[in-house]
């Protein structure tokens, strides 16, 4: 690697860089003791604690008075307690009776909610899960939600925005499908990558749970939120028990970790609109420049059997792609069509070179790498190993620059021409 160059950051859908004011903070809030104590820097703790879960609240619209707010480590433990723990309360409205119930979830979760709904369908011979594939264009449709809907469904999954294609879902049309088909009915929503991104409002969209993650938007990793309305929340049982936050989440808060998380939400929530706007020009100065310089398609034409060529970039969206209601204006995820030769376009050597020259990306998935499976949401969009071999995700943040994007462009589009000419020479 290179030791001159300073780094191009470009994967923060995946984690991002801690700010020196969000670090302060959390040095801050260190050695206050615990939080559960009544000595006057514990209730310090406590009172900021409760401070920052009244600014989630009016964050995504979810009052403390219909919604609980519980810290977690994470989102992935958001996940797991609130779905599984509503699997538990179907389970236990019929003990013995193996009445079976049904679970509506799009195609395109997070992995830490397809994993655990696979494991438990193979548990559970009650649980029946039809999964909901996206259009072309990378979203769900409510129509495709409200076909899936049964007598005996109890819970939909649907997330917010897509971490691999940056695709925003209508929560709010998914949400009134759902509980115009059945008020009882458990909505579910994972806004890790929506959240502090975009503006949200969870009880007009009717979610019942939520996941939030802090390491996306500048805060400390191992650090999320819960979000459950209270009708559920009080009729549900924890993942871990013990007596901190209302006996809704065992185990002695990350009072370092939640102190950063909220100095980096009130950070990202302020400048939320300027966000928008630079991601959003940076994003349309990377296509325009990709148009200029190689022949561009977005995978919904190209799916739809639009004009192929020899080397081709596939955008994976559509061509809303700039529209910040229909995808997250920070992300993009570009493959490299290769048809010319047997082989497919190498993703890995690709990101190898990139990183030689420290720029950070990430591929959905492995080309090379035999265990690798193909990304299950680029698959579920409908793209072949062709496409899926070839992709390259680009995730951006308000510190993310111009020459930072110029550099990954150059480069990629460099290796992706090396490995077509490679191909067309040797004939493979
Ligand atoms: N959900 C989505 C959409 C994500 O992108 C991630 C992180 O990659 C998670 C859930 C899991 O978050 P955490 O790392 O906080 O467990």
């Amino acid at each position: 690697m290179s030791r001159k160059l300073p780094t191009a950051y470009l994967d923060n859908n995946a984690t991002t860089m801690m700010p020196k004011a969000v670090q302060d903070a959390m040095i801050a809030w260190v050695n206050r003791g615990n939080p559960s104590a009544s000595y006057a820097s514990a209730v310090q703790c406590k009172k900021m604690m409760q401070d920052f879960r009244d600014y989630i609240a009016a964050c995504i619209g979810a009052p403390l008075s219909d919604y609980d707010c519980v810290f977690t480590s994470g989102a992935t433990e958001s996940n797991c307690t609130i779905i599984q723990s509503i699997i538990e309360r179907c389970r236990c409205a019929n003990p013995g009776r193996g009445a079976k119930f049904h679970v509506v979830a799009s195609h395109i979760e997070h992995k830490s909610i397809i994993l655990m709904l696979k494991d438990l369908m193979a548990r559970i011979p009650e649980m029946d899960v039809t999964f909901v594939s996206p259009s072309p264009s990378g979203h769900i449709n409510a129509a495709d939600v409200r076909r899936a809907l049964r007598a005996d469904t109890q819970m939909v999954i649907c997330m917010h925005a897509n971490n691999e294609t940056g695709a925003i879902m209508n929560i709010a049309e998914i949400g009134r499908a759902v509980k115009e088909f059945n008020q009882q009915i458990f909505f579910h929503c994972d806004i890790v990558q929506s959240f502090g991104k975009v503006h949200i409002n969870l009880m007009r969209a009717n979610v019942d749970g939520a996941a939030i993650s802090f390491h996306k938007l500048h805060g400390p990793p191992g650090v999320g939120a819960m979000i459950m309305r209270r009708a559920f929340a009080n009729t549900t049982c924890p993942l871990l028990y013990g007596t901190q936050s209302s006996g809704r989440r065992g185990g002695t808060e990350n009072v370092p970790g939640i102190g950063a998380s909220f100095k980096a939400t009130q950070l990202a929530i302020s400048s939320i609109g300027a966000t928008v706007a630079h991601e959003l020009e940076l994003k349309k100065w990377l296509i325009e420049e990709l148009r200029s310089r190689a022949p561009v398609a977005y995978f919904d034409d190209y799916a739809r059997g639009g004009q192929r060529y020899e080397l081709q970039i596939i955008i994976m969206g559509s061509a809303s792609i700039l529209d910040s209601t229909q995808y997250l204006p920070n992300t993009i995820l570009l493959s490299v069509a290769k048809h010319v030769g047997k082989n497919h376009a190498c993703n890995t050597l690709i990101k190898q070179k990139l990183e030689d020259q420290r720029i950070i990306v990430s591929v959905g998935s492995a080309c090379s790498t035999e265990s690798s499976e193909p990304s299950h949401v680029l698959s579920a969009m409908g793209a072949s190993t062709l496409i899926t071999d070839g992709a390259i995700r680009v995730s951006m943040c308000a510190y993310t620059s111009r020459e930072d994007v110029k550099r990954f462009l150059d480069c990629f589009l460099r290796e992706a021409r090396e490995q077509y000419e490679a191909a067309r020479k040797r004939g493979i």
